[in-house]
């Protein structure tokens, strides 16, 4: 590793009175609904804080003693909690044809296209992760489907021995055209984002995006074969709360899963105020159970952070994913890799391993594989969300990958 390689480091809803917004027919709450408060919303700190993070190998000198020690033959992804790493969600792009209000800034300044990895350095790192043990790789971004070799991208992933599941989460605005062609290409999954079905209020979240594109998007994918295909809606008080059950009725007709994510404080925005627009799970669970019978899914070692449940006389299974209300980092089993090839330890940490530098130098692929074990030992014990008072990311999400 060169001198300059960096670590950078509930309750019941009806107590909110339900209005209509003048410019549409999506009804919103007028208020942020009360356990909404009791649940503690981390503020956003500055750069500076933020920052403190941030550390340069060069300070830390027993990363090389570790190098040194795991001689030749670097072993599995076990972090120092003992956490196994089976899971590895690849951001291919931070670019998105969608602005979402939770997600970026109204002007966005994007990496230039030479940072970015190409197809090629992007398949080489996936298979030195593959060879340390990642069995299931996400697709993400900003917006994967916006890159165009993305096709070639999932098909030079799914050919790597050894790995078992290649999956991917998208706004599904190109799946019209593409869902067939990355089904084709091996990919078996699909998350496809989508936080109301009211046109006015999808436009007004999404700021450029467009609903009619992304239902045609998922009637693609559902005609494409994908082996399962999830939507997933992350619910802001007084914009979209409205939209739990439109939601769950929509994915019982067309027989698809729904999983409804808590908003994370990653980055600085400015239209919604994080810490007034949290929906908690279980408020969410509880407008569900009113009407559905759910029963418990038991996960396996390469899920995600959602807590699943089958609906009751159904295909359709609903997950929460409660970053906030309920941490789940005991169990994590991933890592990440930002669009310019960044290993991201925690979603919810600034230390991160430059490895596109690695990649572009002469390092070796046993090298490069000893580093990323090593690096391992940075990885947080969990985020600090749910903590105000910790410093916190400063990164948008469309630059590490939801
Ligand atoms: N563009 C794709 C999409 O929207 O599905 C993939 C990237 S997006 C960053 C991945 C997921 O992160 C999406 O489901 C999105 O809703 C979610 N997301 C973005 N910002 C978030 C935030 N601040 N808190 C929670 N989820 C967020
Ligand atoms: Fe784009 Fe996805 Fe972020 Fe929305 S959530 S702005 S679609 S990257």
């Amino acid at each position: 590793m060169g001198m300059g390689s960096k670590i950078h480091q509930n309750t019941h809803s009806t107590a909110t009175p339900v209005v209509t917004d003048a410019a549409s027919d999506c009804p919103r709450r007028a208020e942020r609904h009360p356990a909404a408060s009791a649940a503690t919303s981390p503020g956003i700190t500055d750069a500076f804080k933020s920052s403190q993070c941030d550390f340069s190998i060069a300070y830390y000198p027993w990363l090389f003693v570790t190098l040194g020690v795991m001689k030749s033959q670097p072993s599995s992804l076990v972090d120092t909690f003992d956490r196994r790493i089976r899971y590895l969600r690849l951001s291919v792009t931070d670019r998105c044809d969608f602005r979402c209000q939770y997600c970026m800034t109204e002007e966005m300044r994007f990496l230039p296209r030479k940072a970015v990895l190409s197809a090629e350095e992007i398949i080489r790192l996936a298979t030195l992760f593959v060879d340390l043990g990642v069995q299931k790789i996400r697709l993400t971004g900003g917006e994967p489907l916006v890159r165009p070799d993305i096709v070639d991208i999932a098909q030079g992933l799914s050919n790597i021995e050894g790995l078992n599941e290649l999956v991917m989460t998208t706004n599904g605005s190109q799946l019209p055209t593409l869902a067939k062609p990355l089904v084709d290409a091996g990919v078996s999954r699909i998350n496809v984002s989508l936080d109301t079905l009211c046109e006015d209020q999808f436009a007004e979240l999404s700021r450029t995006g467009d609903l009619k594109k992304v239902l045609a998007g998922l009637d693609a994918a559902i005609d494409a074969g994908f082996e399962r295909i999830r939507l997933n809606t992350v619910l802001l008080t007084g914009k979209n709360d409205t939209q739990i059950e439109p939601l769950i009725d929509y994915a019982l007709d067309k027989g698809i899963d729904i999983a409804f994510i808590e908003e994370m404080p990653m980055g600085h925005i400015t239209q919604t105020n994080r810490e007034l627009s949290l929906v908690p799970s279980a408020q969410v669970l509880e407008t569900i159970r009113r009407r559905f019978n759910l029963v418990p899914i038991v996960g396996s070692s390469t899920d995600g952070p959602a807590r699943r449940y089958s609906v009751e006389g159904t295909s359709t299974e609903v997950g929460v994913i409660s970053p906030i209300t309920d941490n789940f980092c005991d169990a994590c089993n991933r890592l990440r890799i930002t669009p310019d090839g960044r290993l991201v330890l925690c979603l919810g940490h600034e230390n991160s391993l430059d490895l596109r530098q690695m990649l572009r130098s002469d390092m070796d692929s046993s090298s490069l594989k000893r580093a990323i074990v090593a690096a391992l030992a940075y990885k947080p014990e969990r985020h600090v969300f749910d903590q105000p008072d910790e410093p916190q990311v400063v990164r948008l999400m469309n630059a590490t990958g939801g």
